[in-house]
């Protein structure tokens, strides 16, 4: 028995199903959840002492590898000065300022502790805003488990076959439109038959919880002018894309303006941090200025706030985000070659510091549909045999994959070597 395998058997005894979030458990690909004991630059190390190549960063916070040694010098140093307040503090401000800086679209915004609070609160605001209570979103879309938003939706929601979780009321969940994400035309059609009722639409610019799926060529623009055209609003849930596709999220990196923007995961460096901000005008719809109502007792976290600033900071030097895209790409070319030598059809999408394989003969994937209808049983066998390997993706073929700065040519070049050694075993 591994060490590994004696922690989760305990953790099980005290943890619904011995993990404080579903896909940790390895639900989608079997087998055990390693347990982590440390982790730096580009590796996690598990209890039992082995190494592994990181492609998970904590879920997408650790774009700048783990335990940056300048991001924890700023934790240490904001802990030194007491862990929480509860009052404003100046760094809130420096954050909201670097926010607003990189992010094209936001005038205004306000942290809150997690992805899920960010488009939790973003959804409320614009039906508040709006005075509608409709929302699309799209299929295999995940933006957290706030009740609106657990309608056919990914992750671990996906990977679980649960897109409907019971407990929400369906009197909640009829209020959630759903339509296959990458097509215009049922976009358009669901405004047609609702007219004025569609508060907004809240998309993953490029989905990361159906695997990694861009967007195609006018689904954006062709969304931003359907919300024009409906006085409706615009949400980019860039908790996955922010920071990482480019310095300014994908509304940077395809150059479409959303009225709302949530952010979450990067912006904290590794602690628990989410936002949402956008137009003023909408922004100024929430108390204490306006009537709608949204706060947290730890939001803005002085802690959380140095770690974030400093990660943003970082981010803004260079040319970080090309050299992320480099990675991405020589991963998937790498991926693709081997899996073509070997005979096994494969496909691959990236964008800036995300990416995504899939076992399918299809050329390209572009929607949930041909998501699902991947290989799932030879993406298991993949996954366990590439940890052999000393190689950790997400265990899940529903995620996205992440690059940081801190993985080098050579770790590219090992993962490219594992996978063409497992692709000829499956
Ligand atoms: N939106 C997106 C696009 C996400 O990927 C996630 C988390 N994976 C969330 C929202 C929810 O964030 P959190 O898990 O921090 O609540």
């Amino acid at each position: 028995m591994t060490i590994s395998q004696d922690l989760f058997s305990r953790a099980q005894e005290s943890i619904p199903g011995g993990v404080n979030s579903p896909v940790r458990a390895f639900n989608g690909v079997g087998g055990t959840p390693l347990f982590i004991t440390n982790a730096e630059g580009p590796y996690t190390y598990d209890a039992d002492d082995k190494k592994y190549i990181d492609y998970v960063g904590s879920w997408g916070p650790m774009i700048l590898g783990h335990n940056h040694p300048e991001i924890k010098q700023a934790v240490l140093e904001a802990v030194e000065r007491g862990l929480s307040y509860g009052a404003p503090t100046e760094t809130e401000i420096l954050m909201a300022e670097k926010v607003k800086e990189l992010v094209p679209s936001i005038e205004k915004v306000r942290m809150v502790s997690s992805g899920t609070e960010a488009t939790m609160s973003a959804i409320r605001l614009a039906r508040g805003f709006t005075g509608r209570d409709k929302i699309l979103k799209f299929e295999g879309c995940y933006h957290g488990h706030a009740d609106s938003l657990l309608v056919k939706a990914g992750s671990g929601a996906l990977t679980m076959g649960v897109p409907n979780s019971p407990g929400i009321p369906a009197d909640f969940a009829k209020h959630t439109l759903t339509v296959a994400f990458n097509d215009i035309e049922q976009v358009k059609a669901i405004f047609n038959e609702y007219k004025d009722e569609i508060a907004c639409i809240i998309v993953e610019p490029v989905a990361g919880n159906m695997n990694c799926i861009p967007p195609v060529e006018g689904f954006l623009e062709g969304l931003r002018s359907v919300c024009d055209e409906h006085k409706s609003v615009l949400i980019f849930d860039e908790v996955m894309t922010g920071f990482r596709v480019a310095l300014g999220g994908a509304q940077a990196y395809y150059n479409i303006q959303p009225d709302l923007t949530c952010l979450g995961k990067v912006i904290g460096g590794g602690m628990p941090v989410g936002a949402f901000g956008g137009k003023k005008e909408i922004m100024d719809f929430i108390a204490p200025v306006g009537p709608v109502y949204q706060a947290g007792t730890l939001s803005g976290n002085p802690i959380a706030m140095a770690a974030g600033l400093k990660a943003l900071e970082l981010l803004s030097q260079g040319n970080l985000h090309q050299e992320l895209e480099a990675k991405s790409k020589a991963l998937c070319e790498g991926f693709q070659q081997a899996a073509n030598e070997a005979g096994i059809p494969l496909t691959t999408n990236y964008v800036g510091g995300m990416f995504g394989f899939f076992f399918t003969t299809a050329e390209s994937v572009n929607s949930y549909q041909q998501a699902t209808e991947c290989d799932l049983e030879r993406f298991k066998k993949f996954f366990h045999l590439m940890l052999e390997e000393g190689v950790y993706l997400a265990p899940s073929a529903f995620e996205a994959g992440f690059v940081s700065s801190m993985h080098t040519d050579a770790d590219i070049a090992d993962t490219i070597a594992a996978a063409a050694k497992v692709f000829k075993k499956l």
